[in-house]
């Protein structure tokens, strides 16, 4: 079962609710996402105080509902900031697998696995959030953070992400990717809108893909890193209809942006890369005969092919935590509490 919270209302309000239902949560995931031992405290702090002045720039609203965050929980607010920033202050290196096809008899549907380590396991929740500002949204997300592992809008607007490993380029104007999807399902309801936002935008230091659909049927593949970035749209030719991404750079314009073995291993993620080669080569040979429908991609999910399973039992210490499939035309997010081979998917919409 998967912990639930229903919040509404301002930003900071939003946040303030997160914080006071899970505060213990809140406070376990800190104490294991912030840790610096390698970073000297001053710069911590340095980093902290300028991705907080520009986030409050580009999204006060989203540094608001962390505020709100720190406020019901009864952590210091410098305390969530150093949580929701952990990935910009000292790197780190991205899983999961994503899959999308445009043409099931639903319209678009996207797919991903949630790849997490054993701990971190236990930080991931469903939100419900009603903003007063913005669209109400509905995702998977970790306790004390505006972090998105999947979700969607009232508008349909659906999102799921896989992290990508880049070579950790400091951006001083760059923003987090969390922020990007927080904004996109706060107020985006096309593809076209969300591919506007991402290209005014430039990333603070690590790079992410996402796959965005929408419920007039677009359906698009952001590849992006610092200081670049890529779109696909599904093929006609080759795997029509689908777009698949695990966690290398695989689109051309980004090629020499790809970090190398010695970077993940700094970032206690050795053997990521030829993980994700494995699960790609495996979404590449499954595409033919994956049905392009809810049912075919929760199959696809569920893959323990030997060579590069997409649900991993611990292959490079990565759990598959939950399955996410996400059809924006009936609104519904269908979500696992565990390896999607193991627990069923449920369906989550706005209205319950
Ligand atoms: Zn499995």
């Amino acid at each position: 079962m998967v912990a639930h919270l229903e919040a509404s209302g301002t930003p900071h309000y939003i946040g303030f609710q997160h914080g006071s239902t899970f505060a213990d949560e809140v406070r376990a995931c800190r104490d294991f996402y912030c840790r610096f031992p390698a970073t000297p405290p001053q710069m911590v702090d340095e980093a902290i105080d300028h991705l907080q002045a520009i986030h409050s720039r580009h999204f006060p609203a989203m540094v608001q509902e962390m505020r709100g965050i720190a406020d019901g929980s009864g952590l210091p607010y410098r305390d969530v900031l150093a949580l929701n920033f952990f990935a910009q202050i000292v790197g780190e290196a991205g899983s999961c697998s994503n899959i999308g096809v445009s043409d099931s008899p639903q319209g678009p549907i996207v797919a991903k696995t949630s790849d997490l380590r054993e701990v971190e396991r236990d930080f991931l929740f469903i939100k419900r959030a009603r903003p007063d500002d913005g669209l109400a949204y509905i995702q998977y997300t970790f306790y004390g953070t505006v972090w998105n592992e999947g979700g969607f809008n009232a508008s349909g607007l659906s999102i799921v992400n896989s992290g990508l490993m880049g070579q950790a380029t400091l951006r001083r104007e760059g923003v987090a990717g969390f922020a990007l999807q927080h904004a996109a399902l706060s107020r985006c309801t096309t593809v076209d809108e969300t591919v506007k936002l991402y290209s005014e935008h430039d990333l603070a230091k690590w790079g992410g893909t996402i796959l965005v659909a929408d419920a007039a049927g677009g359906l698009v593949l952001i590849e992006k890193l610092p200081g670049s970035q890529a779109l696909r749209q599904p093929l006609r030719e080759s795997h029509a209809g689908l777009l698949i991404h695990t966690n290398h750079v695989v689109c051309f314009e980004n090629g020499t942006l790809q970090g190398d073995a010695d970077l993940e291993s700094k970032y206690g993620y050795s053997g990521l890369l030829q993980n994700s080669l494995a699960r790609y080569a495996t979404l590449e040979r499954i595409a033919p005969e994956t049905g392009h429908s809810l049912s075919g991609l929760q199959e696809a999910l569920r893959n323990h092919s030997p060579s590069g399973p997409i649900c991993q039992h611990g292959q490079q210490g990565l759990h598959s935590a939950a399955g996410i499939v996400i059809v924006p035309r009936t609104r519904t997010m269908w979500g696992t509490a565990g390896y999607p081979c193991q627990t069923p998917f449920e369906p989550y919409t706005l209205a319950d």
